[in-house]
């Protein structure tokens, strides 16, 4: 073990590694060039995980990179209360332009499950705001939608959540709807729904990644938005992993008749080079928070909210992306999922 790997071993508490005796320890990557990673002993490894989802475009990318270094000599960062830049103008046009066009607002924070921390506090808060009670959320058997307490809480319980079970809200959890349980789960969201104390559905659209990839069809999932849209519950898509292109439209839940009420977007935004989330909703979610009063509004934020170099980043990815010749890499309409 050479110099930086004993340091490396000595300081660094590792995400998912159990910390016992560590040999051989992580790789050491000295730099990376499209799907390529290079260790530092001279080996070249395909990043086949795209570096957990997020990158698109191959490691790093000039165009990206330019746009990043070339914000960090303007403006590097800014407290987003109160103050706001161009960089997150342009990130909030350019999902507009993609977004159902019932989506209105983009609240931005840093990853993904913050992203679906504030999805949820939204829904909560949305119906506080209202006086209206519905207590109730409801997700999908397997379903991850992170770390944090709230973002863990509509995840599964696993192996993952096991020391923190007695801290997390209870949450209804579905039948993973694949073709044999279709019936079994329609019929099980039906009798939430119907209780009306239902406030929100989360799901992850068409594929469950956390999971194992698994699949179900976008014919329940619309079969299930309908059920909720009947009984006014609230849709929470997390998109961080389906997000810009995964299953072949730019958004999974584009590929549904009916559209959920806020998404979650995360992992590909910046092409996956930044760290950066967001929650998009629509004008009837933001509705319900617009008024003077304090008590009414969003209270949530984090201090790198719409970091604008993130912003540059996710920008110069969505250039990338809306390229032609990104876009004749795309399959023709209908052969996605
Ligand atoms: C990865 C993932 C998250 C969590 O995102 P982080 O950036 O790791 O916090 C949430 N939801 C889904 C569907 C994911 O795949």
């Amino acid at each position: 073990m050479d110099d930086l790997q004993k340091v490396d071993k000595d300081l660094i508490w590792h995400p998912f590694t159990p910390q016992g005796d560590r040999t051989p320890g992580p790789i050491l990557i000295e730099k990376a060039e499209g799907v390529y990673l290079h260790t530092q002993t001279g080996r070249k490894i395909i990043d086949a995980i795209s570096s957990w989802w997020v990158n698109l475009h191959g490691h790093s990318n000039p165009h990206i990179a330019k746009a990043i270094y070339d914000q960090a000599s303007i403006l590097e960062h800014v407290i987003f209360a109160g103050f706001t830049h161009k960089p997150a103008i342009q990130v909030a046009k350019n999902l507009h332009s993609i977004l159902p066009s019932t989506f209105t607002k983009i609240f931005f924070s840093d990853n993904g499950s913050t992203a679906n921390e504030v999805a949820i506090k939204m829904a909560i808060q949305y119906w506080h705001n209202k006086g209206i009670q519905k207590k109730k959320i409801v997700a999908l058997k397997g379903a991850y939608h992170g770390d944090t307490f709230g973002s863990m809480s509509v995840g599964d319980r696993s192996l993952f959540t096991s020391p923190f079970t007695d801290y997390l809200f209870q949450v209804e959890f579905l039948e993973f709807p694949t073709a044999e349980k279709e019936e079994e789960t329609i019929s099980q969201f039906t009798q939430l729904a119907n209780s009306g104390d239902v406030g929100a559905f989360i799901f992850e659209p068409l594929i469950q990644g956390a999971a194992g990839m698994r699949i179900y069809s976008a014919k329940i999932l619309d079969a299930l938005l309908r059920i909720a849209k009947e009984k006014n519950i609230i849709c929470i898509a997390d998109e961080v992993f389906t997000g810009f292109y995964r299953t072949g439209k730019f958004l999974s839940t584009d590929a549904l008749n009916i559209k959920p009420d806020i998404i979650a977007l995360s992992k590909g935004i910046t092409g996956g080079t930044m760290p950066m989330g967001v929650t998009a909703c629509t004008a009837e979610i933001y509705d319900a928070f617009k008024s003077d009063e304090l008590v009414k509004a969003f209270l949530h934020g984090h201090s790198y909210t719409a970091n604008p170099l993130s912003c540059a980043a996710a920008n110069a990815s969505f250039d990338l992306l809306m390229s032609e010749s990104c876009q004749q890499q795309k399959p023709p309409d209908g052969e996605n999922g």
